[in-house]
């Protein structure tokens, strides 16, 4: 459905700041409560840092005191991957770009009606846009 957008790891090193390639290609997980959008209460569209396709909406964004973005459901069907990540000694979903396989966060399942699921996301993986 969607087309990859596949880059050179030199090229997603000029495109990214350091805290957003460590993030979105190396995996990695900002600390709670230092993201630029854990408290965002705007509405509008959550884009990829990567690579500009829309992944959360703030009408599905609620507060779950994680110190992270929290979503209880993507934009649509196929804007995320879901993947079983097994690092660091637990069993998590890990949650990716389905356009440039960019590292966005884990979804767990306790989240709020109506999907009971919890988006979790790094900050550093999001470009919000405020709706005009
Ligand atoms: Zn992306």
């Amino acid at each position: 459905m969607t087309d990859k957008l596949n880059l050179t790891d030199e090229q997603w090193r000029e495109k990214l700041s350091p805290e957003q390639y460590h993030v979105l290609r190396e995996a990695g997980t900002e600390r709670a409560f230092t993201g630029k959008y854990e408290k965002n209460k705007a509405e509008g569209m959550y884009y990829c840092a990567g690579c500009g396709a829309p992944l959360f909406s703030s009408e599905s964004k609620y507060n779950s005191g994680s110190g992270w973005p929290s979503y209880t459901a993507p934009v649509g069907e196929g804007a995320v991957d879901e993947h079983c990540d097994v690092s660091h000694g637990m069993i998590r979903t890990e949650v990716t770009c389905a356009k440039c396989d960019g590292h966005l966060g884990h979804l767990f399942p306790d989240g709020p009606a109506p999907t009971g699921l919890r988006y979790c996301i790094n900050s550093a993986s999001l470009d919000f846009k405020p709706e005009e």
